[in-house]
């Protein structure tokens, strides 16, 4: 029987540099599956923090190539920006000592000076040029005046304004290097490249930097009620979805992708994926399998191959997670359902592989307040994550509602909402009315 529909990713080069120098391991007593205590998400967290560090290993990209990802070099300044001084506005360039205490004064306009095409005569008192947005500042001005803030009066050749008070010495004037000094850092390493750094990188002239190596992330789904698209569907089979939101979670943090296809509920089958997964890639993310009678088999093959724990997590939905290494590759064994992967990827895999891929966000997902507009049942003991829909009230208040049922296999529920919103573990129901912590699914990126 063909064992998986493999789509292969290129690219799996070798060998691999490694630099997993964390060498804390997860204590020996653990939340084995059938244990009744629950291990806290803070502490899930820490002990994925203490066997995840960055990977080594860097490349040198094109400026455009290094959207999303992370810097591995500390960049320093080549030059001021803005390189000279410049007008912020359209008006008229003079000294400011031209500039009236009382009454108005009349200045002879000598000329113009346009954004790259400077006005290079003198300014002798008396006078004044006419300058537009970004143009260089004419030898011996310092002050700028907007258009509207002047009277134009044109006799014959001769162009002259007339000003007013209350203005000031050096208005409307950009310094050299106001934005960025000659010698500044301006990015650190571990940084990830966003739109804003590749503008900040370019407006420095500088068109290749030195990024870390992509990770290389393998994945693949358990079951044999699963079927890959294009394959006729039968009585209790369904199609493999996890694969297509983990593909869009990890293309999205800018790893490269190593797709293993389906794997069939068989000990044999699996120990080979595994063991094929943590030759090719630096971690390795499975899904399904943990529910309690797959998870003995599961966790037989694991402890063949590596040091793999099975947590019962105090989160909802998303308690199962399989935590560990094979062999050089960091392990995390996703629950099947499909909300539960999004749930435990964004929560658990996501902060850690992005600390894999060097970058130094401390909070990768940031959470805001919002008034929850619905009753919310919530147990104590675990934290709970609801899909729900971030709006503005008519004060344009931030509000919240869930988008309904809880159920941690309706994906719909996910793609309804554009949030999650956490009851921290201590918490309890929620009221309509009350704050609570909100984690939207998209920012300004
Ligand atoms: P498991 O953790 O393997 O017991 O799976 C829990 C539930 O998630 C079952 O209803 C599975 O059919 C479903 N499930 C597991 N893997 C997938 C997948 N890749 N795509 C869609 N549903 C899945
Ligand atoms: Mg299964």
């Amino acid at each position: 029987m063909a064992r998986w529909k493999a789509t292969r990713s290129e690219n799996a080069e070798q060998p691999r540099a490694r630099s997993m120098n964390k060498t804390e391991r997860t204590p020996p007593v653990d939340c084995y599956q059938g244990d009744p205590e629950l291990l806290p998400v803070a502490e899930a967290l820490r002990r994925i923090d203490a066997q995840t560090a960055s990977i080594s290993g860097d490349e040198r990209v094109s400026l455009r190539d290094a959207l999303g990802r992370i810097v591995a070099e500390s960049i320093v300044s080549p030059m001021n920006v803005p390189g000279h001084r410049n007008s912020a506005m359209d008006g008229y360039a003079l000294a400011g000592t031209e500039l009236p205490a009382h009454g108005t004064r009349r200045l002879t306009v000598l000329g113009t000076a346009w954004a790259g095409r400077p006005f290079d005569g003198a300014v002798p008192a008396g006078s004044a040029v006419r300058v537009m947005t970004g143009a260089v500042m004419p030898p011996g001005t310092d002050t700028v005046i907007m258009n509207e803030q002047v009277e134009e009066q044109s006799h014959e050749q001769a162009e002259s304004i007339t000003i007013g008070q209350g203005h000031r010495l050096g208005q409307n004037v950009r310094q050299a290097g106001e934005d960025i000094s000659i010698g500044d850092r301006v990015l650190a390493s571990g940084k990830r490249i966003m739109p804003a750094e590749l503008g900040l990188l370019g407006s420095l002239g500088i068109a290749e930097v030195r990024v870390k190596r992509r990770l290389r992330v393998a994945f693949f789904s358990t079951g044999d009620e699963l079927r890959s698209l294009g394959e006729p569907i039968a009585m209790g089979e369904v199609y493999d979805s996890n694969r297509y939101t983990l593909y869009g979670m990890l293309t999205r943090l800018g790893v490269e992708l190593i797709d293993l296809g389906v794997v069939r509920d068989q000990p044999d089958a699996v120990h080979d994926t595994f063991l094929e997964a943590a030759g090719l890639a630096d971690a390795v993310i499975s899904t399904g399998g943990a529910s309690t009678g797959e998870a003995d088999y599961i966790g037989e093959t694991l402890a063949r191959l590596g040091e793999v724990r099975f947590w019962r997590i105090a989160i909802r939905p998303g308690r199962p997670l399989a935590f560990g290494r094979i062999g050089d590759a960091v392990f995390f064994g996703l629950p099947g359902n499909p909300v539960a992967v999004m749930v435990t990827f964004y929560q658990f895999v996501q902060p850690a592989l992005l600390r894999m891929m060097g970058s130094d966000q401390a909070h990768p997902n940031p959470t805001v307040k919002a008034t929850c507009e619905t009753r919310l049942r919530k147990k104590p003991g675990r934290v709970e994550i609801y899909r729900a829909i971030l709006a503005r009230d008519a004060h344009g208040q931030p509000t919240v509602r869930s988008t309904g049922k809880p159920g941690s296999g309706l994906l719909h529920t996910m793609s309804d909402a554009n949030c999650f919103i956490i009851l921290p573990e201590d918490g309890e129901s929620v009221e309509p009315g009350a704050q609570v912590e909100v984690q939207p699914f998209f920012g300004l990126t």
